[in-house]
């Protein structure tokens, strides 16, 4: 398998089989414009020190400033970090918000942390990266294991740091101190829009169609309440403990109160089943909501849905696409369909800039414009190019990252002058 950066870099390379771009941006593009890599220096309660290592990457800042989570999880590594920053820069892009691409991260598991030390974990990472981040600057947000309670406390440093109130510094932050309505639900929310919008482009019906989401968190969760309240039969869920599966379709509420009480769906009754299986399930439609790469070269061949949601950043590893478009699965690609986070968080930016709030409706109704938009011109430019969906994305924010370049100066004008 490539190193998820090179497979990012397949990906745009697809896509310029099909457009041009200047040689500026693509020289550009292939490297961060800024890596960071600090010491996170955590005392245990008992007294322990552990000194962790934190990233924060700031990809390409054409269009704005960078934009994109934080992760707590033991395998952050500098690659990875890079390689979510550079997917940040993409989808923002495919979704017309005025942000570049940022991520960050600390490799540590964070269920191993006492409360207490979670909190201290957190001010020490941005006061490692505050000279880094800013509301202009570049602007984190939550991913896998970090939570609103969790940007309260980073937002909360920044302004001990600053001696300044800056809420625009962080999105996904608690409602109380300047979060958005709907953040939390945002991505699960996006993604659903992005496959009904697919599922009616397609006139197919929803009545029958079987979907399993490996990751029962907060973007898989969401979905499938949302899958299962629209009529598709949710027959299989998973977390980092295995599976559940039950071909009449599984109770989402029901298991959702089993994984908040007891920790896992597994501890749900019924068939169990393991992360592996999930993969190659009998369905029609598999959203990925967890890690990256759990579908590779090795088991491509094995999936059985013809539609695959990639909650989940980069759940597809770039050796398996031949082998999914040979057998006609429809991917809808991560920079679309998981886009709804990052577009809810734009939101809640804008709010923190005007300090003026906006009614759940609005930002509902918001979301859904901007999914239903962006998937249509998705699926227009791969009926154009007669491309799968996630070059045809790829296409979009090359474009659009090469037109703001070209508006002041590549090569090609200076080289006239
Ligand atoms: P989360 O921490 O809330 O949930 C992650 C879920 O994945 C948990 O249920 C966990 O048990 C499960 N999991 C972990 N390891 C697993 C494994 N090996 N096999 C199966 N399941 C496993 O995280 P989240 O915020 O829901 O993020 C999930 C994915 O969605 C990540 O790839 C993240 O980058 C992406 N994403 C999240 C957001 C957001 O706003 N939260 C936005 C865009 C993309």
């Amino acid at each position: 398998m490539p190193s998820l950066f090179d497979g990012a870099s397949a990906r745009i390379e697809a896509a310029l089989e099909h457009i041009e771009i200047s040689e500026d941006v693509a020289q550009g593009l292939a490297q961060p414009d800024a890596a960071l890599k600090v010491a996170v220096p955590l005392r245990h309660d008992d007294g322990r020190l552990t000194v962790f290592s934190g990233y924060r990457v700031r990809y390409d800042t054409t269009l704005g400033p960078a934009k994109g989570g934080i992760r707590f999880h033991p395998d952050v590594n500098a690659d990875e970090v890079s390689t979510l920053s550079f997917w940040m820069a993409m989808k923002c892009a495919v979704m017309g918000l005025p942000f570049g691409g940022g991520k960050g991260g600390v490799a540590v598991d964070p269920k191993q942390l006492s409360r207490a030390e979670l909190e201290r974990l957190s001010r020490t990472y941005i006061d490692q990266v505050a000279d880094a981040i800013g509301p202009d600057t570049d602007i984190p947000a939550p991913d896998v294991n970090t939570n609103p309670r969790v940007m309260g406390w980073m937002a909360d440093q920044y302004r001990i740091i600053t001696r300044a109130h800056a809420p625009g510094v962080i999105t996904g932050k608690p409602i109380e101190m300047g979060g958005s309505a709907g953040r939390t639900t945002a991505t699960g929310d996006g993604a659903y829009h992005t496959l009904a919008t697919m599922m009616e482009r397609w006139e197919r019906d929803i009545d029958g169609t079987t979907v399993a989401i490996q990751g029962f968190g907060n973007a898989g969760q969401r979905f499938a309440k949302l899958c299962a309240d629209a009529g598709y039969t949710v027959v299989a869920v998973s977390d980092s403990s295995g599976g559940v599966y039950n071909d009449n379709g599984l109770d989402i509420d029901s298991l959702a109160e089993t994984k908040a009480n007891h920790g896992s769906v597994t501890e749900a009754e019924g068939e169990q089943l393991s992360n592996a299986d999930l993969v190659t399930l009998d369905v029609d439609v598999l959203a990925p909501a967890a890690l990256e790469s759990v579908i590779t070269a090795d088991n491509a061949d094995q999936v059985a849905a013809g539609v695959i949601v990639e909650i989940a950043n980069g759940p597809i590893a770039s050796d398996a696409d031949a082998t999914l478009i040979d057998n006609n699965v429809a991917v809808l690609p991560d920079i679309l369909a998981n886009a709804g986070g990052v577009t809810v968080s734009y939101f809640e930016w804008v709010q923190n800039r005007q300090a003026w709030y906006w009614e759940a409706d609005t930002v509902a109704e918001r979301l859904n414009t901007r999914m239903v938009e962006a998937t249509q011109a998705v699926a227009d430019r791969a009926d154009q190019h007669d491309v799968d969906y996630r070059t045809a994305a790829y296409i979009m924010a090359l474009e659009k990252i090469d037109a703001a370049t070209a508006a002041t100066g590549t090569s090609a004008f200076f080289s006239n002058a």
